[in-house]
């Protein structure tokens, strides 16, 4: 904002769950421009604001709020900010990639609907509570139908969350992406087995503090290509300062304060 000359600030509130409707309520109030929420807010505060994009409305997670005319308007820059995060990481884009998404909380519904939009050729959802990939699965059968149809591996299912399963599933899979929370705590295992990570994978992990979970440090030991979630945090936050100001993000200088 001050590379931009914007006479605003932003600076971080530490709300409880059931502060939540409470604080956003206050936004228009006390004169703020937007807020972003972070875990564990994004769903709940879905269904908290005036309106939601459409995009918002699907994924049912939301990490932006625009405050306009006192009325609040909820969007999910997660998403496209992620599909951003692999082209300047991978080169590559979720319609060419069979994905493995670990997770089904708000930033792993977020990234699930990103990969139904591109028509990305196969998606699986492990989740450590199989009915939550399942129900987020349910949940994109629409979108996915309207798309691409992959053989011979199912184009979209939830597997559970074992190494069994998971090794099945890794053999028409091309991108895995970490969307729990585990890895948070430096001392978290890898969400997956060493012997899962193979060298032909690309390996997306959401988490950038730690730099280096113990899922990117296997998998780059592996041979994988691997990056942690920095770049979707760059990305993300300058859609949002897009949403708020209608203006080019100053990209180089939010890289660099990151750093
Ligand atoms: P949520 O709390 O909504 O979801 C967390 C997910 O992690 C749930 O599926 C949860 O499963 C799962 N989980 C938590 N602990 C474990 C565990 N020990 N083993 C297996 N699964 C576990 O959080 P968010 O979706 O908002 O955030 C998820 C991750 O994404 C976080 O690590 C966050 O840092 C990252 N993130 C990064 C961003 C970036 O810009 N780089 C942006 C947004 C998020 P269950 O339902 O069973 O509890």
């Amino acid at each position: 904002m001050e590379k931009c000359e914007i006479d605003a600030r932003y600076a971080a509130f530490q709300i409880a769950p059931n502060e939540l409707a409470a604080a956003l309520a206050l936004l228009p109030k006390l004169g703020f421009l937007g807020v972003n929420l972070t875990l564990p807010h994004k769903i709940a505060a879905a269904t908290l604001v005036d309106e939601l994009d459409a995009f918002a409305r699907q994924a049912g997670a939301i990490n932006t709020v625009r405050v306009a005319k006192g009325r609040l308007f909820g969007s999910n820059t997660d998403a496209p900010g992620f599909a951003r995060a692999l082209r300047s990481e991978f080169s590559v884009d979720l319609r060419d990639l069979r994905v493995l998404l670990l997770g089904a909380g708000g930033a792993a519904r977020a990234i699930a609907w990103q990969c139904a939009a591109e028509g990305c050729p196969r998606l699986v959802i492990a989740s450590r509570r199989l009915e939550a990939a399942q129900q987020l699965v349910q949940a994109l059968r629409p979108a996915f139908l309207e798309g691409r149809v992959s053989a011979p591996a199912a184009r979209w299912e939830a597997a559970p969350w074992e190494e069994r399963a998971l090794r099945s599933q890794i053999a028409n899979i091309d991108l895995v992406v970490n969307a729990t929370s585990l890895g948070l705590q430096p001392s978290d295992p890898s969400p997956l087995a060493p012997s899962l990570l193979l060298p032909r994978l690309l390996v997306y992990d959401t988490i950038y503090r730690p730099e280096r979970t113990a899922l990117v440090r296997m998998a780059a030991e592996a041979g994988a290509r691997v990056a942690n979630g920095s770049s979707m945090l760059l990305h993300q936050g300058a859609l949002s300062f897009e949403t708020w100001f209608a203006r080019a993000a100053p990209l180089a200088e939010m890289r660099a304060a990151l750093a």
